[in-house]
Formats: C-alpha cells, sequence, structure tokens
C-alpha cells in the first residue's frame, strides 16, 4: 500500500486544480474572524523540489504548474489562478520556480493564528517529511501518522464548529473510492455544516467514473463538483486523463471563481482535443 508517492506527481494538472479550489475554500473561511480548522486526511510530504529526485524523473509538473508559472504576471490571468500563484510564490524567490507547496503547506500558510491544522499521513517517508518540516515551523499544527479516514471521526465536529476537510488519498487500492463515500456519509451526520473537498482521479476505471454521482446522492443540495480533463483517455487506459474536486457546502461564489478559471486551465494546460472541463452545483 506504501508505493504511491505525490513526489512524482507534484505540481502536475491534477494539483493544480486541487489547490486552486483549496485556495478559494480558504480564503472564504479567512473572510470571517472566527477561527476554524482544517483536516487534511492524506497530507504528503507537505512541500516538494521541483529541481530535484521524483519531480524531475516524470517531469508531470511541467504539464501543470509551470504553465500557470509561466502566465504569471498576465493582468488577465483569471483571479483564482492568480490567488494560487500567491500561494506558491510564498515557498519560491524569485523567478525561479522550485518548491511546489502541497496542501498541507498552502493550508499552514494560509491559517491564522487561532487556527488549527491536522494532518494525516500514513506513509513513513513522507510523515517523517512532514515532522520535520513543520517542527518549528508554525503552532496550530498536528501531524498524525495514522489512517486519516479513521482519524476523522475523532475530529468532528471540530470544536469551532467551522471547518474544511480535505481528503485526498492515491486511489491506487480499490477500497479507496469506498471508504470515500463512507467516510463522507458518516462525517456529514457528525459535521453536516461543514466544508468538503475531495479530489479524485480521472482514470479507466469503473470506481472512478462512478463516484462523482454517488458522491452527489450524499449532499443533495449542498454540492459543487469540478473536473478538469487534460487529454483523451490513453489506448493502453493508463495515466491519469484529468481530475476533479467535489466540495460539499461550497462558498456561494466558488462557481463563478471557478467558471472564470476553468476555459483558461483548458486552453493552457489541456494537451490535446479532449480537453474539457465540468462545472455544475446543485445548492439550495
Ligand atoms: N494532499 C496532498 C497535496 O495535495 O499536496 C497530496 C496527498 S497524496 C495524493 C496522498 C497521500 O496519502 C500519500 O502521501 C499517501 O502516503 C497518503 N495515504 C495513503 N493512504 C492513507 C491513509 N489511509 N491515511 C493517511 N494517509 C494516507
Amino acid at each position: 500500500m506504501f508505493s504511491y508517492r505525490h513526489g512524482f506527481h507534484a505540481g502536475n494538472h491534477a494539483d493544480v486544480l486541487k489547490h486552486t479550489v483549496l485556495v478559494q475554500l480558504l480564503e472564504h473561511l479567512l473572510q470571517k474572524d472566527k477561527a476554524f480548522w482544517v483536516i487534511d486526511t492524506h497530507a504528503g510530504g507537505g512541500v516538494y523540489d521541483l529541481l530535484s529526485g521524483y519531480a524531475t524523473k516524470s517531469g508531470e509538473a511541467q504539464g501543470g504548474i509551470h504553465k500557470l508559472w509561466a502566465h504569471r504576471k498576465d493582468r488577465d490571468l483569471p483571479a483564482a489562478l492568480k490567488d494560487l500563484i500567491e500561494q506558491v510564490e510564498v515557498c519560491n524567490t524569485g523567478d525561479q520556480l522550485r518548491w511546489y507547496p502541497g496542501s498541507p503547506q498552502i493550508e499552514a500558510q494560509m491559517l491564522r493564528p487561532g487556527d488549527h491544522l491536522r494532518l494525516y499521513e500514513l506513509h513513513p517517508t513522507e510523515s517523517r517529511a512532514l515532522l520535520t518540516h513543520f517542527a518549528d515551523v508554525k503552532r496550530g499544527v498536528s501531524i498524525q501518522i495514522a489512517d486519516g479516514f479513521a482519524g476523522l471521526k475523532g475530529c468532528l465536529p471540530p470544536p469551532p464548529k467551522r471547518g474544511l476537510v480535505h481528503i485526498d488519498p492515491p486511489y491506487e487500492l480499490k477500497e479507496d473510492y469506498r471508504r470515500v463515500l463512507n467516510t463522507l456519509k458518516e462525517s456529514l451526520a457528525r459535521f453536516p455544516t461543514g466544508t468538503y473537498a475531495i479530489w479524485y482521479p480521472q482514470v479507466a476505471r469503473r470506481e472512478a467514473d462512478l463516484l462523482p454521482e454517488q458522491l452527489k446522492k450524499l449532499a443533495p443540495g449542498k454540492w459543487l463538483h469540478v473536473s478538469l480533463r487534460v487529454r483523451a483517455t490513453a489506448r493502453d487506459g493508463l495515466g491519469l486523463h484529468g481530475s476533479g474536486m467535489f466540495v460539499v457546502n461550497p462558498p456561494w461564489t466558488l462557481y463563478d471563481t471557478l467558471a472564470e478559471a476553468l476555459p483558461w486551465l483548458v486552453e493552457n494546460i489541456g494537451i490535446d482535443d479532449h480537453a474539457a472541463y465540468v462545472l455544475e452545483a446543485d445548492i439550495q
């Protein structure tokens, strides 16, 4: 179960979509003075070096954050993408893009004193990286070397009754699809007003095709779904041709903000004629 390493994928098209949404969700929570919790059930290593190791082997960031970075000074860059770039700039100096912030880093950068970030990670190397990285950096960050699906139950509802739950498993194991559904169902029973952001892959797998519709049934009248496909499904069925984020209890502004950013992403990150986005919501 420990073969997945996010370093291969850091900054790819899926991270760009995921982290664009994540930044908007955090921005919204930050609009009120009242403290909140962020629970990240699958944290990864926190921050990734794009100039060495896994990232240079895979080259995936070239098809994602590097394309956005090249346009970062464009005046007409959509606001949500500017917001993501701002978070990436915090980790870098000058024009060179070296460090890509994973979700824990983005969350830690954006949270205020008084807010709380709880990270779950199971992989020994990734959790060690997180512990080292956050050792002195910031109060209010707690790192659990534990199963994030199981750990989440014990955190809900968070004491301030405001919070964002980010669920981002590798989906290497088929059971991750089932666990995502069960976890959302149980979590909504405990904390119905929380915001939930669930990432999923677009791959040639039945469970992946079914997941968005199954998620919609768990949260009728309170979801937003966005996906970004960058290419046709490969003939051999391998690889990630896109990804999606399913948000429960989204901010009401999120739809319009993403509607502005998605055409830009299709145009600039899309690889072939199959590049397309979906943006839909049921909010009552
Ligand atoms: N959320 C990160 C980000 O956006 O930068 C990326 C996370 S990566 C897609 C998924 C991570 O979940 C991997 O580092 C993997 O080791 C970890 N993982 C896998 N199963 C887990 C589980 N049951 N509980 C906690 N972490 C798990």
